[in-house]
């Protein structure tokens, strides 16, 4: 019987320090379990040595398959990328700064043979994360959840098995605006956790800038919830009553008490608080639409520069060059 397959993706940033620990570290694993295994890189335009340190584990190497980009897209993109273009029976996906522990591989394959379409890893703790970037973090994951029309899991990472057959599902998402923890949880499937505590990196600084977490959150909202687009028409609604409000006092205080000066602070107060109030609601409008924008534009996700498209004819189920489905 033939063995199966197991691809691993991951996304790399400038991890020329980074790499070779952490394919060592795969080989290691991989060698105890009975797959055949390939590990796609996708160097997301790194600027360092990174791409060169690919090109040469792949010469050395069969199973290593690098792909680059033509520049900098994202971790979210570049694990697009990766999970377009594997071609084993599960991919797994992680990051390749040694945060999401090679040694779970096994463990995540286990899971997969008792039957579990998804193994999704929970990250309990971050070892270096700072102290601002875990309460945010679990600021974030609250709302997103009040918000949500699917829950979606506090400290779920990237790091996660799936199937072929879910893959296949996800490869048909192609919106630009991504947030792949949310849209994997609404694929269904059969899902079970495995939990881990996320040692500090082994090398580099994170390549999480503040804009691409800020980023990464509102692709996050906007993933799983409209509500924003109809925080207007509550706030509309509100604002409403409290005018009717304001009115009916006026009334009562002309007709009944004969007493009609109105101060024009309040007049003043009012017309700031409802232009702020429709502010709000235009630029959530705005956010909203400019994604619309983006998305009616149907651009490739990704743009890979290597390799080149005759070289890997064998990816039956995406056009290289795009990103896009044929
Ligand atoms: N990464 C990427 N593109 C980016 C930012 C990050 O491919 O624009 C990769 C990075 O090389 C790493 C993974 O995504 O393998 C996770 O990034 P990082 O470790 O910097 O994030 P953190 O763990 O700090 O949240
Ligand atoms: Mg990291």
């Amino acid at each position: 019987m033939q063995m199966k397959r197991l691809s691993i993706v991951v996304p790399v940033y400038n991890e020329e320090a980074n790499i070779r620990p952490f394919y060592r570290a795969v080989c290691q694993e991989m060698s105890q379990l009975p797959y055949d295994w390939e590990l796609l890189f996708v160097d997301d335009g790194s600027g360092d040595d990174s791409w060169h340190i690919l090109e040469t584990l792949a010469e050395g190497d069969a199973r290593v398959r690098p792909m680059q980009l033509s520049r900098n897209m994202g971790h979210q993109l570049a694990l697009t990328c990766g999970m377009d273009h594997a071609e084993g029976d599960a991919v797994i996906t992680m990051d390749g700064d040694m945060q999401h522990p090679p040694a779970l591989i096994p463990v995540l394959a286990r899971r997969w043979e008792e039957g579990y379409d998804i193994v999704q890893t929970v990250r309990l703790e971050t070892e270096d994360a700072p102290l601002l970037k875990r309460i945010s973090s679990r600021a974030y994951y609250r709302l997103l959840n009040l918000i949500s029309d699917v829950p979606i899991l506090e400290g779920g990472s990237d790091f996660r098995l799936m199937d072929m057959r879910v893959l296949h599902v996800f490869r048909r998402y192609r919106e630009h605006a991504r947030f792949i923890r949310g849209m994997i949880s609404t694929l269904g499937f059969r899902r079970t956790l495995v939990e881990f505590v996320a040692p500090p990196r082994h090398a580099g600084y994170s390549k999480f800038s503040l804009r691409k977490m800020l980023s990464l959150a509102i692709d996050g909202v906007i993933a799983c919830s409209t509500l924003p687009l109809r925080f207007g028409l509550y706030m509309g609604g509100f604002c409403a009553l409290v005018g009717i409000a304001i009115f009916a006092h006026a009334v009562r205080e002309k007709y009944i008490f004969q007493d009609a000066v109105l101060g024009w602070a309040s007049i003043l107060g009012s017309i700031v608080f409802f232009g702020g109030m429709q502010l709000v609601a235009l630029g959530f409008i705005g956010i909203y639409i400019g994604h619309i924008f983006e998305e009616v534009k149907r651009r490739p996700l990704y743009i890979v520069q290597h390799p080149k498209p005759r070289d890997t004819e064998k990816s039956p189920n995406v056009s290289r060059e795009e990103g896009e489905r044929h």
